[in-house]
Protein backbone atom coordinates (compact mmCIF):
# COMPACT_ATOMS: atom_id res chain seq x y z
CA UNK A 1 0.00 0.00 0.00
CA UNK A 2 1.23 3.43 -0.48
CA UNK A 3 2.69 5.88 2.25
CA UNK A 4 2.59 9.51 2.79
CA UNK A 5 5.97 10.94 1.14
CA UNK A 6 6.88 12.03 4.68
CA UNK A 7 6.66 9.37 7.54
CA UNK A 8 5.39 10.42 10.80
CA UNK A 9 8.03 9.17 12.83
CA UNK A 10 10.29 11.27 11.07
CA UNK A 11 9.02 14.64 10.72
CA UNK A 12 5.81 15.26 12.32
CA UNK A 13 4.97 18.41 10.92
CA UNK A 14 5.53 17.81 7.67
CA UNK A 15 3.47 14.69 8.14
CA UNK A 16 1.13 16.45 9.52
CA UNK A 17 0.84 19.29 6.54
CA UNK A 18 0.78 16.59 4.43
CA UNK A 19 -2.16 14.74 5.71
CA UNK A 20 -4.33 17.27 6.21
CA UNK A 21 -4.83 18.26 2.72
CA UNK A 22 -4.50 14.61 1.15
CA UNK A 23 -7.00 13.49 3.86
CA UNK A 24 -9.55 16.40 2.29
CA UNK A 25 -9.77 17.51 5.16
CA UNK A 26 -8.87 21.30 3.95
CA UNK A 27 -7.35 23.43 1.46
CA UNK A 28 -4.72 25.69 2.59
CA UNK A 29 -4.09 27.48 -0.44
CA UNK A 30 -6.77 30.06 0.47
CA UNK A 31 -4.39 33.41 0.19
CA UNK A 32 -5.27 34.99 4.04
CA UNK A 33 -2.72 33.02 6.10
CA UNK A 34 -4.48 31.18 8.43
CA UNK A 35 -7.73 31.04 7.33
CA UNK A 36 -8.22 27.43 5.42
CA UNK A 37 -10.89 25.88 3.19
CA UNK A 38 -13.01 23.22 4.83
CA UNK A 39 -13.19 20.86 2.75
CA UNK A 40 -16.28 18.31 3.18
CA UNK A 41 -14.59 15.36 4.29
CA UNK A 42 -13.02 17.79 7.11
CA UNK A 43 -16.22 19.97 7.62
CA UNK A 44 -18.25 16.31 7.98
CA UNK A 45 -15.88 15.54 10.78
CA UNK A 46 -15.90 18.67 12.45
CA UNK A 47 -19.95 18.70 12.26
CA UNK A 48 -19.83 15.37 14.01
CA UNK A 49 -18.11 16.81 17.07
CA UNK A 50 -19.61 19.74 17.26
CA UNK A 51 -22.74 17.44 17.55
CA UNK A 52 -21.47 15.83 20.30
CA UNK A 53 -20.16 19.08 22.35
CA UNK A 54 -24.11 19.87 21.34
CA UNK A 55 -25.30 16.67 23.20
CA UNK A 56 -23.03 17.22 26.13
CA UNK A 57 -24.49 20.74 26.71
CA UNK A 58 -28.21 19.70 26.13
CA UNK A 59 -27.62 16.76 29.01
CA UNK A 60 -26.15 19.22 31.23
CA UNK A 61 -28.76 22.13 30.84
CA UNK A 62 -27.33 24.27 28.58
CA UNK A 63 -29.05 26.04 26.16
CA UNK A 64 -28.05 27.54 22.60
CA UNK A 65 -27.81 31.13 21.34
CA UNK A 66 -25.78 33.18 18.63
CA UNK A 67 -24.73 36.18 19.12
CA UNK A 68 -23.61 38.82 16.41
CA UNK A 69 -19.75 39.07 14.96
CA UNK A 70 -19.22 42.25 15.15
CA UNK A 71 -19.18 43.90 18.64
CA UNK A 72 -18.46 47.90 19.15
CA UNK A 73 -16.32 49.09 20.36
CA UNK A 74 -17.54 50.70 23.76
CA UNK A 75 -18.85 47.08 24.74
CA UNK A 76 -15.25 45.43 24.13
CA UNK A 77 -13.79 48.72 26.37
CA UNK A 78 -15.42 47.80 29.48
CA UNK A 79 -13.23 44.71 31.47
CA UNK A 80 -9.86 46.16 31.38
CA UNK A 81 -7.90 42.97 31.61
CA UNK A 82 -9.41 41.60 29.18
CA UNK A 83 -8.78 44.42 26.91
CA UNK A 84 -5.16 44.38 27.29
CA UNK A 85 -5.19 40.32 26.37
CA UNK A 86 -6.69 40.77 23.47
CA UNK A 87 -5.97 44.16 21.90
CA UNK A 88 -3.23 43.11 19.93
CA UNK A 89 -5.26 40.25 18.07
CA UNK A 90 -8.74 41.70 17.24
CA UNK A 91 -9.60 43.12 13.64
CA UNK A 92 -10.94 46.20 13.71
CA UNK A 93 -14.37 47.21 10.75
CA UNK A 94 -14.02 50.86 10.58
CA UNK A 95 -15.37 51.77 7.16
CA UNK A 96 -18.87 50.88 5.92
CA UNK A 97 -18.07 51.47 2.13
CA UNK A 98 -16.75 55.43 2.14
CA UNK A 99 -17.77 56.02 5.55
CA UNK A 100 -15.91 56.27 8.52
CA UNK A 101 -17.92 54.43 11.16
CA UNK A 102 -18.79 56.56 14.52
CA UNK A 103 -18.19 53.77 16.37
CA UNK A 104 -15.06 50.89 15.75
CA UNK A 105 -16.55 47.48 15.44
CA UNK A 106 -14.76 44.82 16.23
CA UNK A 107 -14.28 40.62 15.12
CA UNK A 108 -15.10 38.79 18.23
CA UNK A 109 -12.13 37.51 19.50
CA UNK A 110 -14.36 35.58 22.21
CA UNK A 111 -18.09 36.15 23.24
CA UNK A 112 -17.80 37.87 26.79
CA UNK A 113 -18.20 41.73 25.36
CA UNK A 114 -20.65 40.92 23.43
CA UNK A 115 -23.04 38.76 25.74
CA UNK A 116 -22.49 40.35 29.01
CA UNK A 117 -24.34 43.47 28.32
CA UNK A 118 -27.37 41.55 27.47
CA UNK A 119 -26.77 39.42 30.54
CA UNK A 120 -26.97 42.35 32.50
CA UNK A 121 -30.77 43.08 30.60
CA UNK A 122 -31.53 39.06 30.80
CA UNK A 123 -30.56 38.38 34.45
CA UNK A 124 -33.38 40.27 37.17
CA UNK A 125 -33.44 37.79 40.20
CA UNK A 126 -32.35 34.63 41.80
CA UNK A 127 -35.19 32.71 39.53
CA UNK A 128 -32.79 33.17 36.35
CA UNK A 129 -30.07 31.78 37.73
CA UNK A 130 -28.21 30.02 37.22
CA UNK A 131 -27.70 31.08 33.27
CA UNK A 132 -26.14 28.68 31.12
CA UNK A 133 -25.68 28.98 27.46
CA UNK A 134 -23.29 28.35 24.63
CA UNK A 135 -22.78 28.69 20.95
CA UNK A 136 -20.45 27.75 18.41
CA UNK A 137 -19.19 29.96 16.21
CA UNK A 138 -16.26 31.35 13.98
CA UNK A 139 -13.98 33.76 16.24
CA UNK A 140 -11.24 35.84 14.95
CA UNK A 141 -7.92 36.44 16.28
CA UNK A 142 -4.63 37.94 14.57
CA UNK A 143 -2.32 35.26 14.79
CA UNK A 144 1.47 36.49 13.95
CA UNK A 145 3.07 33.31 14.83
CA UNK A 146 3.49 30.54 12.15
CA UNK A 147 -0.19 29.15 11.34
CA UNK A 148 -0.94 25.58 10.94
CA UNK A 149 -4.25 23.54 10.09
CA UNK A 150 -6.52 23.40 12.97
CA UNK A 151 -3.58 24.24 15.27
CA UNK A 152 -3.17 27.87 14.89
CA UNK A 153 -5.34 29.76 12.79
CA UNK A 154 -6.84 33.27 12.27
CA UNK A 155 -10.43 32.38 12.13
CA UNK A 156 -11.19 29.21 14.28
CA UNK A 157 -14.09 27.35 14.70
CA UNK A 158 -15.24 27.92 18.10
CA UNK A 159 -17.65 26.70 21.17
CA UNK A 160 -18.03 28.69 24.34
CA UNK A 161 -19.88 28.11 27.33
CA UNK A 162 -21.05 30.82 29.52
CA UNK A 163 -22.86 30.76 32.82
CA UNK A 164 -23.64 32.91 35.42
CA UNK A 165 -24.41 32.13 39.40
CA UNK A 166 -25.78 33.35 42.54
CA UNK A 167 -21.75 33.19 43.98
CA UNK A 168 -18.74 31.40 43.76
CA UNK A 169 -19.59 28.33 45.37
CA UNK A 170 -22.23 27.59 42.41
CA UNK A 171 -19.96 28.49 39.96
CA UNK A 172 -17.74 26.52 41.58
CA UNK A 173 -19.34 23.75 41.24
CA UNK A 174 -20.21 24.69 37.25
CA UNK A 175 -16.12 24.38 36.85
CA UNK A 176 -16.49 20.85 38.53
CA UNK A 177 -19.54 20.08 35.78
CA UNK A 178 -17.46 21.27 33.11
CA UNK A 179 -14.34 19.47 34.08
CA UNK A 180 -16.37 15.84 33.91
CA UNK A 181 -18.01 17.18 30.69
CA UNK A 182 -14.31 17.60 29.68
CA UNK A 183 -13.84 14.30 30.50
CA UNK A 184 -16.76 12.11 28.98
CA UNK A 185 -16.46 14.29 25.89
CA UNK A 186 -12.35 13.81 25.28
CA UNK A 187 -12.69 9.82 26.28
CA UNK A 188 -15.59 9.54 22.94
CA UNK A 189 -13.17 11.40 21.43
CA UNK A 190 -9.56 8.88 22.84
CA UNK A 191 -7.61 11.59 23.39
CA UNK A 192 -5.99 11.65 26.53
CA UNK A 193 -5.66 14.52 28.45
CA UNK A 194 -4.42 16.53 31.52
CA UNK A 195 -6.04 19.44 33.16
CA UNK A 196 -3.51 22.19 34.92
CA UNK A 197 -4.08 24.95 36.55
CA UNK A 198 -2.36 27.96 34.63
CA UNK A 199 0.06 30.24 36.62
CA UNK A 200 -1.66 33.42 37.40
CA UNK A 201 0.70 35.55 34.98
CA UNK A 202 -0.91 33.03 31.96
CA UNK A 203 -4.90 32.67 32.97
CA UNK A 204 -7.22 34.07 30.36
CA UNK A 205 -7.28 38.10 30.27
CA UNK A 206 -10.12 38.97 33.04
CA UNK A 207 -10.07 35.47 34.62
CA UNK A 208 -9.98 34.44 38.31
CA UNK A 209 -8.44 31.30 37.49
CA UNK A 210 -8.06 28.94 34.33
CA UNK A 211 -7.97 25.76 34.21
CA UNK A 212 -6.79 24.42 30.67
CA UNK A 213 -6.88 21.24 28.65
CA UNK A 214 -3.57 19.81 27.79
CA UNK A 215 -2.59 16.94 25.82
CA UNK A 216 0.71 15.68 24.25
CA UNK A 217 1.48 15.41 20.57
CA UNK A 218 3.44 12.59 18.99
CA UNK A 219 6.21 15.74 18.64
CA UNK A 220 6.81 16.04 22.16
CA UNK A 221 4.46 19.13 22.26
CA UNK A 222 1.45 19.80 24.14
CA UNK A 223 -2.21 20.98 22.47
CA UNK A 224 -4.11 23.14 24.75
CA UNK A 225 -7.61 21.72 23.33
CA UNK A 226 -9.58 23.43 26.13
CA UNK A 227 -9.82 26.12 29.11
CA UNK A 228 -12.22 26.77 31.60
CA UNK A 229 -12.51 29.48 33.54
CA UNK A 230 -13.71 30.78 36.48
CA UNK A 231 -14.19 34.72 36.61
CA UNK A 232 -15.57 35.27 40.07
CA UNK A 233 -17.12 38.82 39.65
CA UNK A 234 -14.52 40.23 37.54
CA UNK A 235 -16.74 40.40 34.68
CA UNK A 236 -19.92 41.10 36.27
CA UNK A 237 -18.98 44.34 38.11
CA UNK A 238 -17.64 45.94 34.72
CA UNK A 239 -20.91 45.32 33.17
CA UNK A 240 -23.57 45.22 35.81
CA UNK A 241 -24.48 41.49 36.06
CA UNK A 242 -26.45 41.65 39.01
CA UNK A 243 -29.66 39.93 40.46
CA UNK A 244 -32.16 40.83 43.03
CA UNK A 245 -31.47 37.94 46.24
CA UNK A 246 -34.31 36.51 48.16
CA UNK A 247 -33.54 39.36 50.78
CA UNK A 248 -34.34 41.85 48.06
CA UNK A 249 -30.60 43.23 48.05
CA UNK A 250 -28.89 43.51 44.72
CA UNK A 251 -25.45 41.07 44.11
CA UNK A 252 -23.59 40.58 41.49
CA UNK A 253 -23.09 37.17 39.81
CA UNK A 254 -19.99 34.95 39.84
CA UNK A 255 -19.50 33.56 35.76
CA UNK A 256 -17.56 30.36 34.47
CA UNK A 257 -16.82 29.78 31.03
CA UNK A 258 -16.09 26.99 28.87
CA UNK A 259 -14.25 26.73 25.55
CA UNK A 260 -12.82 24.40 22.79
CA UNK A 261 -11.98 24.36 19.21
CA UNK A 262 -10.96 23.17 15.90
CA UNK A 263 -8.00 22.27 17.56
CA UNK A 264 -9.66 18.57 18.44
CA UNK A 265 -9.45 17.73 14.89
CA UNK A 266 -5.80 18.56 14.59
CA UNK A 267 -5.32 16.60 17.76
CA UNK A 268 -7.04 13.75 16.66
CA UNK A 269 -5.02 13.88 13.21
CA UNK A 270 -1.93 13.77 14.89
CA UNK A 271 -2.54 11.59 17.55
CA UNK A 272 -4.26 8.62 16.21
CA UNK A 273 -3.35 9.07 12.18
CA UNK A 274 -0.12 6.78 10.51
CA UNK A 275 1.34 6.94 7.64
CA UNK A 276 -1.28 5.74 5.77
CA UNK A 277 -3.47 8.43 6.90
CA UNK A 278 -6.25 9.19 9.40
CA UNK A 279 -7.76 7.31 11.82
CA UNK A 280 -11.19 8.34 12.95
CA UNK A 281 -12.54 7.33 16.06
CA UNK A 282 -15.64 5.45 15.31
CA UNK A 283 -18.22 7.90 16.56
CA UNK A 284 -16.78 11.04 14.62
CA UNK A 285 -16.32 9.03 11.39
CA UNK A 286 -18.78 10.33 8.37
CA UNK A 287 -18.31 7.26 6.93
CA UNK A 288 -18.29 4.21 9.48
CA UNK A 289 -18.07 1.38 7.05
CA UNK A 290 -16.76 1.22 3.34
CA UNK A 291 -17.87 -1.60 1.33
CA UNK A 292 -15.35 -2.53 -1.39
CA UNK A 293 -16.65 -5.00 -4.07
CA UNK A 294 -13.65 -7.64 -5.33
CA UNK A 295 -14.65 -8.03 -8.86
CA UNK A 296 -14.15 -11.27 -10.64
CA UNK A 297 -14.48 -11.86 -14.75
CA UNK A 298 -17.95 -12.64 -15.14
CA UNK A 299 -19.47 -12.12 -11.37
CA UNK A 300 -19.79 -8.57 -11.87
CA UNK A 301 -23.39 -7.86 -11.34
CA UNK A 302 -23.46 -10.96 -8.61
CA UNK A 303 -21.23 -9.09 -6.65
CA UNK A 304 -22.11 -5.30 -6.61
CA UNK A 305 -25.45 -6.34 -6.25
CA UNK A 306 -24.44 -8.44 -2.51
CA UNK A 307 -22.80 -4.87 -1.77
CA UNK A 308 -25.27 -3.08 -2.27
CA UNK A 309 -27.93 -5.54 -0.10
CA UNK A 310 -25.07 -5.35 2.87
CA UNK A 311 -24.74 -1.55 2.37
CA UNK A 312 -29.26 -1.32 2.80
CA UNK A 313 -28.52 -3.76 5.94
CA UNK A 314 -25.88 -1.51 7.74
CA UNK A 315 -28.28 1.28 7.00
CA UNK A 316 -30.81 0.24 8.47
CA UNK A 317 -29.05 -0.47 11.45
CA UNK A 318 -28.20 2.90 11.64
CA UNK A 319 -24.39 2.13 10.59
CA UNK A 320 -23.03 4.58 8.12
CA UNK A 321 -21.74 3.03 5.24
CA UNK A 322 -21.00 3.01 1.57
CA UNK A 323 -20.46 0.83 -1.63
CA UNK A 324 -17.32 2.04 -3.83
CA UNK A 325 -18.42 1.21 -7.13
CA UNK A 326 -15.65 3.65 -9.03
CA UNK A 327 -13.93 1.46 -11.23
CA UNK A 328 -10.77 1.50 -10.15
CA UNK A 329 -8.71 -1.16 -8.64
CA UNK A 330 -9.42 -2.52 -5.41
CA UNK A 331 -6.46 -1.20 -4.07
CA UNK A 332 -6.14 1.78 -4.92
CA UNK A 333 -9.67 1.61 -3.06
CA UNK A 334 -8.11 0.70 -0.54
CA UNK A 335 -5.64 3.39 0.03
CA UNK A 336 -8.25 6.20 -0.63
CA UNK A 337 -10.15 5.27 2.56
CA UNK A 338 -7.37 4.53 4.44
CA UNK A 339 -6.22 8.19 3.94
CA UNK A 340 -9.59 9.09 4.89
CA UNK A 341 -9.54 7.28 8.17
CA UNK A 342 -12.87 5.23 7.83
CA UNK A 343 -12.65 3.04 10.70
CA UNK A 344 -13.54 -0.48 8.99
CA UNK A 345 -13.73 -2.12 5.21
CA UNK A 346 -15.72 -4.81 4.07
CA UNK A 347 -14.61 -6.40 0.71
CA UNK A 348 -16.81 -8.92 -0.78
CA UNK A 349 -15.84 -10.99 -3.68
CA UNK A 350 -16.73 -14.43 -5.28
CA UNK A 351 -15.77 -16.53 -2.43
CA UNK A 352 -17.19 -14.53 0.45
CA UNK A 353 -20.63 -14.88 -1.59
CA UNK A 354 -20.29 -18.93 -1.68
CA UNK A 355 -19.78 -18.76 1.85
CA UNK A 356 -22.03 -16.51 3.15
CA UNK A 357 -19.58 -13.82 4.73
CA UNK A 358 -17.25 -10.89 3.85
CA UNK A 359 -14.27 -10.03 5.21
CA UNK A 360 -13.78 -6.91 7.51
CA UNK A 361 -10.60 -4.80 8.24
CA UNK A 362 -9.96 -2.25 10.62
CA UNK A 363 -8.25 0.78 10.01
CA UNK A 364 -5.92 0.55 12.83
CA UNK A 365 -4.70 -2.36 13.25
CA UNK A 366 -4.93 -3.57 9.84
CA UNK A 367 -6.62 -6.72 11.14
CA UNK A 368 -8.57 -9.03 8.79
CA UNK A 369 -11.27 -11.14 9.59
CA UNK A 370 -14.06 -13.27 8.05
CA UNK A 371 -17.35 -12.85 9.91
CA UNK A 372 -20.37 -14.57 9.01
CA UNK A 373 -23.05 -12.21 7.58
CA UNK A 374 -25.49 -13.18 10.24
CA UNK A 375 -22.91 -11.81 12.87
CA UNK A 376 -21.88 -8.94 10.25
CA UNK A 377 -23.63 -5.74 12.90
CA UNK A 378 -22.73 -7.31 15.81
CA UNK A 379 -19.40 -8.15 14.37
CA UNK A 380 -18.93 -4.18 13.84
CA UNK A 381 -20.24 -2.87 16.43
CA UNK A 382 -17.98 -4.85 18.69
CA UNK A 383 -15.01 -3.59 16.31
CA UNK A 384 -15.96 -0.06 16.64
CA UNK A 385 -15.96 0.03 20.46
CA UNK A 386 -12.39 -2.06 20.01
CA UNK A 387 -10.97 0.06 17.43
CA UNK A 388 -11.96 3.29 20.30
CA UNK A 389 -10.25 1.13 22.53
CA UNK A 390 -7.23 0.47 20.82
CA UNK A 391 -6.17 4.02 19.88
CA UNK A 392 -7.62 5.54 23.11
CA UNK A 393 -4.99 3.33 25.12
CA UNK A 394 -1.95 3.69 22.41
CA UNK A 395 -2.17 7.46 23.15
CA UNK A 396 -2.63 7.09 26.68
CA UNK A 397 0.62 5.35 27.33
CA UNK A 398 2.27 7.62 24.98
CA UNK A 399 0.88 10.31 26.76
CA UNK A 400 2.00 8.94 30.06
CA UNK A 401 5.28 7.75 29.52
CA UNK A 402 5.96 11.16 28.39
CA UNK A 403 4.80 12.66 31.87
CA UNK A 404 8.12 12.91 34.28
CA UNK A 405 9.06 13.98 38.04
CA UNK A 406 12.17 15.48 38.14
CA UNK A 407 14.25 16.76 41.34
CA UNK A 408 15.78 20.04 39.46
CA UNK A 409 16.75 21.36 36.27
CA UNK A 410 19.81 19.55 35.02
CA UNK A 411 17.51 16.46 35.67
CA UNK A 412 14.90 18.01 33.22
CA UNK A 413 17.20 18.54 30.39
CA UNK A 414 17.39 15.34 29.54
CA UNK A 415 13.68 15.03 29.28
CA UNK A 416 13.14 16.65 25.43
CA UNK A 417 9.62 16.17 24.41
CA UNK A 418 8.43 15.27 27.61
CA UNK A 419 6.03 17.06 30.06
CA UNK A 420 7.96 17.43 32.92
CA UNK A 421 7.41 17.64 36.77
CA UNK A 422 9.44 20.06 38.56
CA UNK A 423 8.81 21.16 42.47
CA UNK A 424 8.25 24.20 42.71
CA UNK A 425 7.73 27.31 45.57
CA UNK A 426 5.39 28.97 43.66
CA UNK A 427 7.35 32.19 42.76
CA UNK A 428 6.89 33.31 39.02
CA UNK A 429 10.34 33.98 38.50
CA UNK A 430 11.52 31.09 39.70
CA UNK A 431 9.15 29.01 37.10
CA UNK A 432 10.42 31.95 34.08
CA UNK A 433 13.69 30.79 34.85
CA UNK A 434 12.97 27.02 34.56
CA UNK A 435 11.42 27.99 31.09
CA UNK A 436 14.07 29.71 29.93
CA UNK A 437 16.89 26.97 30.83
CA UNK A 438 14.61 24.24 29.54
CA UNK A 439 13.29 25.85 26.63
CA UNK A 440 9.84 24.80 27.38
CA UNK A 441 6.52 26.92 28.59
CA UNK A 442 4.79 26.52 32.15
CA UNK A 443 1.36 24.55 31.82
CA UNK A 444 0.93 24.88 35.35
CA UNK A 445 -0.10 22.92 38.36
CA UNK A 446 -2.22 19.83 38.62
CA UNK A 447 -5.15 20.48 40.09
CA UNK A 448 -4.79 18.38 43.22
CA UNK A 449 -2.56 19.70 45.10
CA UNK A 450 0.23 17.53 45.48
CA UNK A 451 2.89 17.31 48.68
CA UNK A 452 6.33 18.00 47.82
CA UNK A 453 9.33 17.38 49.92
CA UNK A 454 12.21 18.79 47.77
CA UNK A 455 13.27 22.49 47.48
CA UNK A 456 11.85 24.28 44.45
CA UNK A 457 13.88 23.78 41.38
CA UNK A 458 14.94 26.95 41.03
CA UNK A 459 15.36 28.36 43.93
CA UNK A 460 16.44 27.59 47.97
CA UNK A 461 12.76 27.42 48.90
CA UNK A 462 10.58 24.77 50.03
CA UNK A 463 9.11 23.54 47.07
CA UNK A 464 4.99 23.83 47.56
CA UNK A 465 3.79 22.25 44.76
CA UNK A 466 4.60 20.82 41.49
CA UNK A 467 5.17 22.87 38.05
CA UNK A 468 4.44 20.95 34.75
CA UNK A 469 6.58 22.35 31.71
CA UNK A 470 6.60 21.41 28.13
CA UNK A 471 7.37 22.50 24.79
CA UNK A 472 3.83 23.69 23.61
CA UNK A 473 1.98 24.44 20.31
ZN1 LIG B 1 11.65 29.01 43.84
Amino acid sequence: MPETKVKKEEDFHEWYNEIVELADLCDKRYPIKGMNVWKPHGWQIMQNIDSMIREEMFSTNHKEVYFPLLIPESFFKKEEEHIEGFSQEVFWVTHAGDNELEEKWLLRPTSETAMYPLFSLWIRSHSDLPLKIFQIVNTFRYETKQTRAFIRVREIHFFEAHTCHVDFEDAEKQIEEYKDTARRFFRKLCIPFIFNKRPDWDKFAGAYYTISIDTLMPSGRTLQLGSIHQYRDNFARPFNITYEDKDGTHKFCHQTTYGMSERILGAIVGIHGDNKGLILPPVISPIKVVIIPIIFKGREKEIIDRCREINEKLKKEGIESLVDEREDTPGSKFYDWELKGVPVRIEIGPKEIERGTVVIARRDTGERIEVREENLVDELNKTFNLMSETIYQRAKEFMESHIVRVKNIEEAKKYKGYIVELPWCGNKDCAIRMEEELDMKTLGEPLDRITVKDKCASCDKNGVTIVRLAKTY
